[in-house]
């Protein structure tokens, strides 16, 4: 193993060289994401019918599957100045551990305020709901990641946030709740009794500990019915996953003035927006024959959206509100045993994502919550960054893939997203020191209940 003095360890860009322009990976895909139909009538979604719920530029973003490049506004691209070029660094001490011959590279995007790469997205959505001249926007938030990102990003464009949080991680992660309540944000446990939704939902699942799609449910219900008011979401979406294309961009710059070019690309997946923002130019040149590398999607045992989902149409919410989306689902009336921790919670996965996976041209694996933790702690102990429970999961593979080459001889370089820090999780590091975590797989008789909720299309 070479020395660390004669590598590099942390591969920074200048801030000149934030990428002006978000990639759109559906500009190369062949076959394009399935369109979003409106449950009525079964026809795809029209920019009208869409401008109730979304931002009108956020609309065209989200139905482009042509144009390459979106200038990012000047706005936008100020505000990236404040937390990027976020680094890319050699997980030297990392390999050192495992005693692998392979290069293990991780994009980190948790150095700023929210913790991790979703402000990315926030901050262009809240910038187009100000330009259209709205007061706010309303929202749903997992482990409140997304909430926090979109309170900041709504703080400095002066616009309202409306956050609805779904109330396992309200009540299990009281200092986010905080952190939202210090931009300006208003934020309430999900399921709720302030909305119908919310009230039909309680009334049917007494005690639920709620799920995303319940929260959204409720989100788009408040937007819709809120004059000057507009739902936002932050992953799963095209329109997320171009704007999270600057995480890729940026890797791609910094591996390409070391000359590296990644045999293995891997990120942890909920709805897609990290790992399709991560993989955007890798998979372009993927798909043109540019780049031999296999992508990797790392997803929880106990919410398996693509190892174990069906390919399908199916609600993008609970409460059935939204518009219909082809992708990879449990079902929108899955909810994820309470005892998982953290994000990737979400039923469905990006339509994106889902379509590319579907093409071959992408892997999956789930994992158990408690290797994710073993890896986590490895992380942390070795790289010296505490790893959000998310992005472990990540890591979980990255490791394994690392142990391969260790049998095989191979120095493969091997990246991955580290899409956040984890100090908001210590009560999920705390189950896990005292050994109360579980590892939870749902059962085929469950996961086939959720299944029979699929619209018939
Ligand atoms: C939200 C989140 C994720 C998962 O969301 P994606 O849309 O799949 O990227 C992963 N890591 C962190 C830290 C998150 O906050």
């Amino acid at each position: 193993m070479k020395r660390l003095k004669e590598i590099p360890y942390k591969i920074y860009l200048d801030e000149k060289e934030i990428p002006n322009a978000w990639y759109n990976l559906r500009s190369a895909m062949i076959n394009k994401p399935a369109p979003l139909l409106n449950p009525g009538t079964l026809k795809p979604m029209t920019a009208e019918e869409l401008a109730p719920v979304f931002c009108d530029e956020l609309i065209a973003q989200e139905l482009d599957n042509d144009t390459e490049y979106f200038p990012i506004p000047e706005e936008v691209l100020n505000f990236y100045k404040m937390y990027r070029p976020s680094p890319l660094v050699r997980a030297y001490f990392l390999e050192k551990a495992l005693g692998t011959p392979a290069h293990i590279y991780y994009k980190f995007e948790g150095n700023n305020t929210s913790g991790s790469h979703k402000l990315n997205s926030a901050i262009a959505q809240a910038y187009y709901a100000k330009k259209q001249g709205l007061k706010g926007v309303t929202t749903e938030t997992g482990a409140g990641q997304w909430g926090t990102a979109l309170s900041m990003a709504c703080a400095y464009f002066d616009l309202d946030c409306k956050v609805f949080m779904v109330k396992v991680s309200y009540e299990q992660k009281p200092h986010r709740r905080e952190v939202m309540r210090t931009y300006g944000a208003s934020v309430t446990p999900s399921p709720s009794e302030s909305t119908n939704i919310g009230r039909k939902i309680l009334a049917e699942f007494p005690g639920t500990t709620g799920s995303l799609g319940c929260a959204i449910s409720e989100a788009v219900e408040v937007a819709v019915s809120t004059p000057g008011y507009r739902y936002v979401l932050g992953s799963v979406l095209n329109q997320v996953l171009l704007h999270q294309s600057v995480i890729g961009l940026e890797t791609q710059a910094a591996l390409d003035k070391i000359g590296v070019k990644p045999d293995i690309v891997i990120g942890c997946a909920g709805g897609g927006s990290n790992l399709g923002g991560l993989i955007s130019p890798f998979m372009r040149d993927k798909i043109k024959g540019k780049l031999d590398c296999r992508i990797v999607a790392v997803e929880p045992m106990s919410c398996p959206s693509f190892t174990r989902g069906i390919y399908a149409y199916d609600f993008c919410d609970t409460g059935k509100v939204c518009p219909l989306a082809k992708m990879y689902t449990l079902g929108s009336g899955f909810i994820p045993a309470p005892n998982h921790a953290g994000g990737l919670r979400y039923h469905g996965m990006s339509s994106v994502l889902s379509q590319l996976y579907d093409d071959g041209l992408m892997e999956a694996v789930s994992v158990p919550q408690t290797e994710v933790f073993k890896a986590a702690e490895l992380f942390a102990r070795t790289e010296g960054t505490l790893p959000a429970p998310e992005s472990s999961h990540a890591i979980k593979v990255a490791i394994d893939e690392a142990l391969k080459c260790r049998e095989t001889g191979e120095a493969k370089n091997i990246v991955f997203g580290l899409t956040g820090t984890g100090y908001f999780d210590m009560v999920a590091y705390e189950k896990f020191h005292d050994g109360l975590m579980s590892d939870y797989r749902p059962s085929d008789e469950e996961l086939a209940k959720s299944f029979a909720t699929l619209p018939k299309v």
